[in-house]
């Protein structure tokens, strides 16, 4: 919706598309190309959403500004030659990642997001084993004992409890109790879970998986050994709970956090057998999670897969950007939602990417691209995979998408 004002407009209701919970009761006030974040941003999306009267820069060949015409010649080009392209970035719509997915079918080499390790650690326990994971609004509306496991997941998810804790859940008895297990809440969660119940149980360092595998043990009724934490007031009130839910971060978990996810999705399954629980595995920055629904649809593999011949082949390792890149002669990144730096790589770049980034080297070819939800209209999925989010346009910049940059690529490929 948006209201004329004075020498601008206001916008209001629109979708925040940068963390994956897709606030969608952001205003925006738009004078020109300058935008300024209102009521409903957080911190992190009213910086990301502000932009300035300056205008953008022009495309540039090999340092040099250039037409979009040349640029777009020059990227398709520089493909042309590839004997190793890989696709990385991947922050973009899903008009965007399904470029992506066609250029790579076309040109080679594999595709993965900058921001996927956390997915990948929750896709292991959910491919291996399943789990029950439940959404925003079940939580909002059910959860009577949201148990956080590890470090604060609102440091990236920012109004996380504003959305799943207020003080009133629709079919929550009593006050709602946050227990947070082996991390702290920040000052602005504490802020946001002012009606709740909270608490804090301390974990020694590396201790977590410990500590949930006791806690599962205990909630599955089989002999747990002691240790420090004393979790068992914990698994009472979990198996007590009409509806507990254990949330994460994946990203924010250590090197053992696979196991972690693993240790948390067991106690679910065991609360399972005689009360209601569920997983809330928290990813999803800058379409995170719309780009492996996307790979999903139109591969049948999720992100890190590959393409030569036509064919397509799915390896987590392999494919990862920091594994690829190693052999990689070009890099296509993609980053539309914010200026993301490329990863460093001696591999020739191509850079699709938000006007504002600042390279550490310059690109061999450089397209600036609007962003989703603010240039142009698109498609992103939220954190819980089950809402597909739609973006709006709420200025004309004149800047293009990745979708439109990457079909022009592909129409001269050679
Ligand atoms: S919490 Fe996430 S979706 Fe909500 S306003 Fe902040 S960045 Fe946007």
């Amino acid at each position: 919706m948006t209201e004329a004002q004075g020498g601008g407009s206001t916008h209001i209701d629109v979708v925040c598309p940068f963390c994956g919970l897709g606030c969608d009761d952001v205003s925006l006030k738009i004078d020109g190309l300058a935008v300024e974040a209102g009521e409903g941003a957080c911190g992190r999306a009213a910086a990301l959403f502000r932009r300035s009267q300056a205008s953008n820069p022009a495309p540039r060949v090999g340092g040099s500004d250039a037409s979009l015409d040349e640029a777009i010649a020059a990227a398709a080009d520089l493909l042309a030659g590839a004997r190793a392209p890989f696709h990385a970035g991947l922050g973009t719509d899903v008009d965007g990642v399904r470029a992506v997915i066609k250029l790579a079918g076309k040109v080679g080499g594999g595709v993965d997001h900058y921001a996927s390790a956390g997915l990948f650690r929750n896709l292991s326990t959910a491919q291996r084993k399943g789990w029950v994971a439940t959404t925003l609004a079940e939580v909002r509306n059910r959860c009577d004992l949201l148990v956080v496991v590890g470090p604060d997941p609102s440091e990236s998810f920012h109004r996380l409890y504003d959305r799943v804790t207020p003080a009133k859940g629709r079919f929550v008895e009593g006050v709602r109790r946050v227990v947070f297990l082996g991390g702290e809440p920040t000052a602005e969660a504490k802020t946001q879970l002012a009606g709740a119940k909270v608490e804090t149980i301390s974990v020694p360092e590396g201790g977590l998986v410990d500590c949930l595998s006791r806690l599962h043990a205990l909630v599955a009724g089989t002999p747990a050994a002691s240790g420090d934490p004393d979790i068992g007031p914990l698994a009472t009130s979990l198996k007590a709970a009409k509806y507990g839910v254990l949330a994460w971060s994946a990203a924010s978990l250590g090197s053992d956090g696979d196991l972690v996810v693993e240790r948390a999705a067991a106690v679910v399954d065991a609360l399972n057998v005689e009360t209601r629980a569920a997983c809330l595995p928290l990813a999803g920055r800058d379409n995170l999670i719309g780009a492996n629904q996307t790979f999903l649809w139109n591969v049948g593999f999720p992100l890190r897969t590959a393409f030569s011949g036509g064919v397509a082949s799915h390896d987590q390792t392999l494919n990862a950007t920091e594994a690829a890149l190693a052999e990689a002669d070009v890099l296509v990144w993609t980053s539309s939602f914010r200026p993301e730096l490329p990863p460093e790589s001696d591999a020739r770049l191509i850079a699709i990417a938000h006007p504002a980034t600042k390279f550490e080297r310059e690109p061999d070819v450089f397209i600036p691209v609007g962003q989703p939800g603010l240039d142009h209209a698109g498609l992103a999925f939220r954190t819980d995979t089950v809402v597909a989010i739609p973006l709006g346009k709420h200025r004309d910049s004149g800047l293009p998408s990745v979708a439109d940059v990457l079909k022009r690529i592909l129409e001269q490929h050679r």
